[in-house]
């Protein structure tokens, strides 16, 4: 591939094609994604191997205290071309630990980080609520304070009541990074980020049964106690933390869609050369090369805007220009285009493959249920065409 401003360095290409090599031969074995009852619960085996190979490790680069935003999606592009369920199993992970490692002190990352970089443990990302998901700013967990739920620190604390929901890795994970009003403001101000450990006492949930086998649960807060040590962050800082935590992974979800748009055209280019119609290939069909070169366009195009958000993410650390090139901006369009354009990429190799690809365990009946979720989670599109408008009037 030659190298220009918008495509990959020789190392980072190599990066990628390791990356999928070892997701065929060390991580596909382990997926379950042919057994729909496996494939809800959190799959231990497959996150320690990631574990094993260092994939974890990468997405908490510098000792846990910097990010990487465009590693990040090519972590996640490589894995989705192979399977979604390693792909899947990594980002949460990511999204669940990443509020610490921007945000927790040394204490907190040295009990967990070597736990959940070696895929020990399982995080999870708590910010949805019944009554609050795209409006994540109308949160109503309670952090009532309790001078006796003061935890080892005694100092005072708090004890969490209410309800999480569509929350992934729950409720198995090991450790929930939880967004709770501390303060009497409504809105973003009043809450605060806490880790919670999943064995603190009056913490339960169920898991949820979704369109694709992911997964994901509700949690209760009856009275969890949690201390001053468990705190992320500052006291009433916790929605700048979810934010943060936010900005960073939304272009990444448009790299997981580039990645299934990718595997999804690959299936369909060689599926249109192979099937006969008519007295040739299909692909000889015009309509049928007019449709390919439209899939094609569409990936390249959302690749390209995927990395160039992760790039300016990366250049300021996050922070930088505001207006439509800046972080937000990119972010917001890079995550969009890409979750629409695998939605239409995904449809489309389904029509070209015909029956066989509604077949149940057919690589795109896998695709066509997995490639919905992405246009709803961490910003819906509708949400994303605000953020650009915003972003466009500055
Ligand atoms: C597979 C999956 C995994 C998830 N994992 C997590 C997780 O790990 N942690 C977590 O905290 N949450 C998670 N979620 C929840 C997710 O973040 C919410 O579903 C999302 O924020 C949308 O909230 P909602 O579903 O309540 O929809 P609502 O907020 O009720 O929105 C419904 C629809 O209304 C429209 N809409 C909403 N707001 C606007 C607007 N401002 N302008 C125009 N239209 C609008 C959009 O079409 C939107 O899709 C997950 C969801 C799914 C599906």
């Amino acid at each position: 591939m030659a190298t220009t401003a918008f495509a990959l360095d020789e190392e980072q290409q190599r990066f990628c094609a390791r990356v999928r090599e070892q997701a065929v031969e060390r991580l596909l074995p382990l997926a379950h994604q042919d057994d729909p009852a496996l494939g809800e619960r959190v799959n231990r085996p497959l996150l320690e191997e990631m574990g094993q190979l260092g994939l974890l490790a990468r997405l908490f680069p510098g000792g846990g205290r910097s990010a990487a935003a465009l590693d990040l999606c090519l972590l996640r592009e490589s894995l989705a071309r192979v399977s979604t369920e390693a792909e899947t199993a990594l980002a949460l992970q990511g999204l669940g630990f990443y509020p610490v490692v921007q945000s927790g002190s040394e204490a907190q990352l040295a009990r967990w980080l070597p736990e959940v970089a070696s895929g020990r443990a399982v995080a999870a990302f708590a910010l949805s609520e019944p009554g609050a998901g795209s409006d994540a700013a109308a949160l109503a967990l309670e952090a009532k304070p309790d001078p006796e739920a003061d935890g080892s620190a005694g100092s005072g604390g708090w004890r969490l009541s209410g309800e999480k929901c569509w929350i992934s890795n729950a409720p198995e994970a090991d450790l929930y990074t939880v967004f709770a009003r501390t303060g009497p403001d409504g809105g973003a101000r009043g809450v605060t980020a806490f880790l919670v450990p999943a064995d603190r006492p009056g913490l339960t949930g169920e898991p949820l049964d979704m369109i694709s086998p992911h997964p994901i649960g509700r949690l209760r807060f009856d009275g969890v106690p949690v201390g001053p040590q468990d705190v992320l962050g500052e006291i009433g800082g916790g929605f700048r933390v979810a934010m943060r935590t936010l900005d960073l992974f939304r272009p990444s979800v448009g790299a997981f869609a580039v990645g299934m748009a990718q595997a999804a055209l690959d299936a369909a280019v060689a599926h249109a050369a192979a099937r006969e119609a008519f007295g040739g290939p299909l692909r000889e069909l015009q309509s049928v090369g007019h449709r390919l070169a439209e899939m094609a366009t569409r990936t390249e195009a959302a690749r390209l805007l995927v990395y160039a958000a992760a790039a300016a993410y990366d250049a300021n650390g996050g922070t930088g220009e505001a207006g439509l090139h800046g972080p937000t901006g990119r972010a917001a369009m890079a995550k969009l285009f890409a979750t629409e354009a695998a939605q239409y990429v995904v449809d489309s190799a389904v029509q070209l493959h015909g029956a066989r690809a509604l077949q149940r365990g057919h690589l795109l009946e896998r695709l066509y249920r997995e490639v919905r979720a992405p246009r709803i989670y961490e910003g819906a599109s509708e949400v994303q065409l605000s953020i650009i408008a915003r972003e466009l009037y500055r």
